[in-house]
């Protein structure tokens, strides 16, 4: 965004929290995909004026465009305002999503790196014992075959 587009959207943003503009839905065009069709997803966007009326901001490509009368005349309206905040929004979530999973990758990467040290050391300690037990042993029951004798 330029600084006169970002100057427009955050105008724009504001009169659609102002006037409780909301986003009602989500889908996409052309939903059983007929051929030859393209498919663009969508937004419902109320009405700041009649709320059983909406309006609908479809994405093509990184362009948006909204069926309101502003909209239709080239204007930079508050319906497109919100999709473009809620797409922003949805972004930023993703990217902490991927940054939350990386670093939960890592830290199993971690657990698996001090599990599997966790076992080596274990099996040196147990088959130092193997290797003791068996002498120990004999020794006892030698000294017990030897006293009972
Ligand atoms: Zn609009």
């Amino acid at each position: 965004m330029t600084k006169a587009q970002k100057t427009l959207f955050e105008a724009a943003l504001a009169r659609a929290k102002e006037q409780g503009v909301l986003i009602a839905g989500e889908g996409v065009t052309n939903p059983g995909n007929a051929a030859g069709a393209p498919q663009y997803p969508f937004w419902t966007v109320s009405s700041s004026q009649d709320r059983d009326k909406y309006y609908m901001v479809t994405r093509r490509g990184e362009h948006l465009t909204c069926t309101c009368k502003a909209g239709q005349e080239g204007v930079y309206c508050k319906h497109r305002a919100l999709v473009t905040n809620y797409l922003i929004v949805t972004a930023r979530r993703m990217e902490a999503t991927e940054r939350a999973i990386a670093a939960e990758q890592e830290a199993q990467d971690a657990a698996d790196a001090q599990a599997a040290y966790d076992e080596r050391t274990y099996n040196e300690e147990a088959h130092t014992v193997d290797r003791a037990e068996p002498i120990l042993w004999q020794n006892t029951n030698m000294t017990k075959w030897r006293g009972r004798h």
